[in-house]
């Protein structure tokens, strides 16, 4: 049996053109802070990867901040700047904006803050397919006592495109800085930061073809930032944390393959997308597509589906025997899956949100793989109904 991956939303394989960077920057010895030669060299090495993912993605190179990955980036997104802004206002608690359909990378700081240190913090909602209001956002702002504003890019489980460079403007007009969680986008939708007025952005290597453990804070250089993790003060003090120089060559050269072929993989996805559409909704007629139609508010690899009567864990378990791998998309909190967030915020029911699967394409996703979901899908809802039923 060929096994079918439709969870490149959750980690995608490595592109060849990443892994022969790591390859080859992985030969070479050297701490990128060493002042001998072959620490200058490994420096070299991680200054040209900075400059060309500035090239690419329309910054300067002093705004990329290597990080670990997604999360720790939007971890010191939140941290960095609330603790920043609030010495800056030599005022405390400051409010935090941000939205209920976050991923948890962004939820939980916020939530720490809140809990750790008596930051106040405003949910705007998303909307019935989890766009987020820009006159929620805007009320908040005008609330005053604003430390930041952190709205994601696109949503991790919906594929919902939200209006960032309205966003941005808003918070340029009542001066408070915006941070957007692009780790969903990056890859999939054309970013152009050079027209984006965003403090931070943040953004993750495997998720679009290069090695997990890598990111990158993309800041304003004129942007104060608290460190959250302190050491030897690399990345202007703002990250500490021996550079890891093959992880970051391979990055910038999965960002130059991404960005060189972003026309045609969107359209190969577009048309993946519609495909996979149309196949769930013929084999399972009562399948309920969760986020925006497909279109220019829809990320072009992802699709969201809601099964009634099934529990998406057994679905899930049960793809997986057919050989089809994909994912809940909610969290599992002690062994015990949670209805999504993501979707309750949209006002779908706890029973609805338990009975989802997403569905995510990448660069070697095909029909004959769609094909295969669809064969193996009306037997394993009739299956996921039959035990539901049986377990109510
Ligand atoms: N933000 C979003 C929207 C994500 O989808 C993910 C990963 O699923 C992350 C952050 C975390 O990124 P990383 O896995 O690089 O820590």
């Amino acid at each position: 049996m060929q096994r079918v991956y439709l969870d490149h939303a959750a980690t995608t394989s490595m592109l060849p053109e990443a892994r022969a960077a790591w390859l080859e920057v992985s030969e070479q010895v050297g701490n990128a802070s060493s002042l001998h030669t072959s620490g200058r060299a490994a420096r070299r090495v991680v200054e040209s990867a900075r400059e060309s993912i500035a090239e690419d993605l329309g910054i300067r190179p002093s705004a990329v901040i290597f990080t670990g990955g997604g999360t720790e980036s939007d971890n010191l997104a939140i941290k960095g700047l609330y603790w920043a802004r609030c010495a800056q206002m030599g005022t405390r608690p400051l409010t935090l904006v941000t939205s209920a359909i976050e991923h948890h990378a962004v939820l939980d700081p916020v939530l720490w803050l809140v809990q750790h240190e008596a930051a106040m913090v405003e949910f705007v909602t998303g909307d019935a397919v989890g766009r987020v209001g820009l006159g929620e956002i805007e009320s908040a702002l005008d609330r005053g006592n604003v430390a930041l504003v952190s709205i994601m890019w696109a949503n991790n489980e919906i594929g919902a495109i939200q209006p960032i460079h309205e966003i941005a403007a808003l918070c340029k007009k009542f001066n408070v800085p915006f941070h957007t969680d692009a780790v969903q986008a990056l890859g999939q939708i054309p970013m152009n930061l050079s027209a984006l007025d965003a403090a931070a952005v943040t953004i993750s290597s495997h998720k679009i073809g290069g090695p997990v453990g890598v990111g990158a804070l993309l800041v304003d250089p004129t942007v104060k930032f608290t460190p959250v993790q302190h050491g030897g003060g690399q990345e202007r003090e703002i990250r500490s944390g021996t550079f890891d120089p093959a992880s970051i060559a391979a990055f910038a050269a999965a960002i130059r393959y991404c960005v060189s072929v972003l026309d045609e993989h969107g359209e190969n996805l577009r048309e993946l997308q519609e495909y996979l559409i149309s196949a769930i909704t013929s084999a399972v007629p009562e399948a309920i597509l969760n986020g925006p139609p497909p279109g220019e508010t829809r990320l072009p690899n992802n699709t969201h589906f809601s099964f009634p009567g099934c529990e998406g864990d057994s679905l899930l378990m049960l793809l997986d025997a057919a050989g089809i791998d994909c994912s809940t998309g909610s969290a599992c909190t002690a062994g015990i899956p949670e209805p999504s967030h993501v979707l309750l915020s949209m006002g779908v029911d706890e029973k609805t949100a338990r009975a989802s699967l997403r569905f995510s394409l990448g660069r070697d996703s095909s029909k004959e793989g769609i094909d295969q979901l669809a064969q193996a899908l009306p037997g394993v809802v009739d299956r996921a109904q039959r035990a539901g039923s049986v377990s109510a």
